[in-house]
């Protein structure tokens, strides 16, 4: 692997002190969090106590004030490469920036506390049953009334969606304007706000992901991030770091694959010698090393631009689909090189592969980011001549 230029010396602590909580308090619980659908509340708890959750935060709201993108990547990476359904990185760094950049003084006081503790997990609620890519397509009204805003509507696919105890909900507040969307803070509890089945999936077991209805639910107009019709604007203002962050865990994933089929065709034998000394071995390990040093050196680039503020969507885009890519064909040659234990789920390069397929889809698909980059480029049909 290549040495990552873009971590110093406290980030390089950091990763130990990662690596040490999840050796004690993610491993020895994943495959109870599988069984049970989700990650247990007292795991949360235990990341807030450490320091964990939404890092950038005041001090006064009990965070460290450490906006630093990179100690996110740190943490990322490392439960990326033990148990990718605990959607820190969610609460972290797609849902929390909203309070932090957009919300309001009186949200902050209300909401960081608990963020940083991990009382308060975090959601975001942006698709629905008819549309995922065509955000302006939601049909979740929102409609003020007062001093309240009414929401009615459903979404669903939404993470963290039966352990969040915060949801930001995107809702379209004027029926004309297919890009007039309000940004609304609705807490778990809240009259008319249902949950509904912890949705079964093909892989990512110990993630939540859920149906949310609204029935009438009244929000307070407090509780409105922005002005009410700029959410479409704040929405894609995020999705490059929520982009980045994507990239950064495929990459860790498709690292761990890499790392576990090492050993396994060093161990393997067939004919006589081991896996590992055929030429095909040799030759689908080369590519994935190449592949996976080649992303890291482009996440990394993009990372410090970001950090520098000049990450485009583009770049993001790109990081996202080059990852997403590459992460679903290392990890499928290296279950391939596994034979039929690849296959069984008492192996780790089985469940590996099942939670990369998704990679491709959410935060947006493979199609929607070459869409982007396409038109980065000019190439865009919705130009006249
Ligand atoms: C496990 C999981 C967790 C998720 N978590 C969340 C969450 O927390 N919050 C949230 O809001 N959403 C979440 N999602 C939803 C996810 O972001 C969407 O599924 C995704 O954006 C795709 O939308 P869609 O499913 O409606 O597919 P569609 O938009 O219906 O797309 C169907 C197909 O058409 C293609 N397509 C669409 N438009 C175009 C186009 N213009 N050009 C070419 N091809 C196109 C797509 O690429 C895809 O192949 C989650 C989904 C899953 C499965």
């Amino acid at each position: 692997m290549i040495k990552r230029r873009i971590f110093e010396e406290e980030h390089d602590m950091f990763r130990d002190s990662v690596r040490k909580w999840i050796a004690a308090e993610v491993a020895p619980h994943a495959e109870s969090w599988r069984q049970n659908k989700h990650v247990s509340k007292e795991a949360w708890k235990s990341a807030g106590d450490n320091g964990f959750l939404a890092m950038f935060a005041d001090e006064k709201y009990g965070g460290m004030g450490l906006d630093d993108f990179r100690f996110d990547m740190v943490l990322n990476e490392e439960l990326g490469k033990v148990e990718s359904s605990f959607f820190i990185t969610l609460h972290n760094r797609i849902v929390a920036p909203y309070l932090q950049k957009f919300g309001t003084d009186d949200q902050c006081d209300r909401y960081m506390p608990g963020i940083v503790s991990g009382d308060t997990i975090l959601a975001i609620g942006m698709t629905e049953p008819g549309c995922g890519s065509d955000l302006a397509a939601i049909k979740t009204r929102a409609e003020r009334q007062g001093n309240h805003w009414v929401i009615n509507g459903s979404k669903t696919y939404i993470s963290n969606g039966q352990i969040a105890g915060l949801y930001l909900i995107a809702a379209k507040t004027d029926p004309d304007n297919p890009r007039s969307i309000g940004l609304f803070w609705v807490q778990e509890g809240a009259e008319g706000f249902s949950k509904g089945q912890n949705l079964k999936k093909m892989g990512l077991q110990a993630q939540d992901t859920s149906e949310l209805f609204f029935d009438n639910v009244k929000v307070p107009a407090s509780d409105l991030v922005g002005d009410g019709t700029d959410g479409f604007k704040l929405m894609m203002t995020n999705l490059a770091e929520e982009r980045l962050v994507g990239a950064d865990g495929y990459l860790a994933r498709a690292e761990r694959a890499f790392e576990i089929t090492m050993e396994f065709i060093k161990e393997r034998k067939a004919f006589g010698k081991p896996v590992g000394t055929f030429q095909n071995s040799r030759f689908v390990m080369a590519d994935a090393r190449t592949k996976l040093d080649v992303g890291w050196a482009y996440l990394d680039h993009c990372a410090m631009a970001h950090i520098d503020g000049e990450c485009t969507a583009e770049m993001a885009a790109q990081a996202k689909l080059f990852t997403s890519e590459i992460e679903g064909e290392i990890i499928d040659a290296c279950l391939q090189l596994h034979g039929g234990a690849g296959y069984m789920e008492e192996y780790e390069i089985s469940r590996l592969y099942v939670d990369a397929r998704i990679s491709r889809i959410y935060a947006g698909t493979s199609e929607i980011m070459r869409e982007i980059i396409g038109r980065g480029l000019g190439l865009d049909d919705r130009q006249k001549g």
